[in-house]
């Protein structure tokens, strides 16, 4: 709830703070148990930064994050590590942080030994067992991350987070760095581990039609703001904001017929440690009128549940 997390900006030999660059502003969402919301925006949008201040990762400015009715910034820190388990991260490339000279299955086996979590002589089992969730095998236990393809280590990031047993995942942009056949496979992977074991995740990624399989919810954010959020099929069938209307319209569709009038934005998104006045948005936007550059424009509710933040909508 209200999420901040402003990175003070530093200058001179005394590190003089001379600004903030505000990554996330103000953001609120809910994910429930079992379901998925996708977080999507360019980059540089703060999409990263939500993902690691909801699990405390890094600390927040401001704001409230609950886990399962625990506000989670007023935990200990031992507290907060037994709470570690049920909170995974997956990394968009899971060969960096994996060490290239330890076999996977003992990089899996390490979190579970970490965490107390399951008796030594068990681990081997648990491993395999996770292994093969993930579409991995034996044959993969005692191998090098070296041996991998990039879409079987995205496996091994996935079963590594899952061997811990947790109830939310934060996946950020896992399937970016992996071909388009592969991505396939590892989201049809994300899915099919949710229904097995009833995990919910912040999704995050640049790409709509990535999320568009996976997201009970998606959240479109701007330069550290959410400027729209709604049930995916609601975003896709009617998009409000025009930042979302641009990035649909880059989306392949299937039928001709459906395709959209491609909006293409101008410039590239303006550096967060100075954001445009009034609506952030108004200096790429197409439909700016004079109020946008004056005006930050209300975050509400435009029915069921849709909410967007324009002064046109
Ligand atoms: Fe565009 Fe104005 Fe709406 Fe912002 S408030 S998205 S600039 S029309
Ligand atoms: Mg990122």
């Amino acid at each position: 709830s209200h999420l901040k997390k402003y990175f003070p900006i530093q200058k001179g030999l005394l590190n003089r703070t001379v600004g903030h660059v505000k990554a996330v502003d103000d953001i609120s969402i809910t994910i429930r148990p079992g379901e998925t919301f996708g977080l999507v925006g360019e980059s540089g949008s703060g999409k990263s930064t939500v993902g690691r201040t909801a699990i405390r990762l890094i600390e927040k400015t401001s704001g409230e994050v609950k886990f399962k009715g625990i506000n989670i910034y007023d935990l200990p820190p031992e507290e907060l590590r037994k709470l570690r388990p049920s909170m995974q991260l997956i990394f968009q490339d899971p060969y960096s942080s994996l060490n290239p000279r330890i076999r996977v299955g003992d990089a899996i086996g390490e979190a579970l030994l970490d965490h107390g979590l399951v008796p030594k002589a068990e681990i081997r089992d648990r491993v395999l067992e996770v292994l093969q969730s993930c579409g991995l095998s034996s044959y993969h236990i005692d191998r090098f991350p070296h041996e991998f393809s990039g879409g079987q280590r995205q496996r091994i990031g996935i079963a590594r987070a899952l061997v811990l047993n947790p109830d939310l995942i934060i996946a950020d942009e896992p399937v970016s760095a992996l071909d388009v056949s592969i991505q396939a496979q590892i989201i049809n992977l994300f899915r099919k581990l949710q229904e097995t074991r009833g995990l919910a995740y912040l999704f995050i990624s640049h790409d709509l039609s990535v999320v568009e399989h996976l997201c009970t919810r998606i959240g479109v954010m701007y330069l550290g703001s959410m400027v729209e959020t709604a049930t995916r099929d609601e975003l896709f069938k009617n998009p409000l904001h025009p930042y979302t209307k641009a990035l649909l319209s880059a989306v392949p569709v299937p039928i001709p017929k459906l395709k959209r009038e491609r909006i293409v934005l101008k410039g590239d998104i303006p550096s967060p440690s100075n954001p445009p006045s009034g609506c952030k948005f108004h200096t790429r936007c197409p439909f700016a009128v004079a109020r946008c550059k004056e005006e930050v424009p209300e975050f509400r509710d435009a029915g069921g549940g849709h909410f967007v933040a324009c002064h046109l909508v």
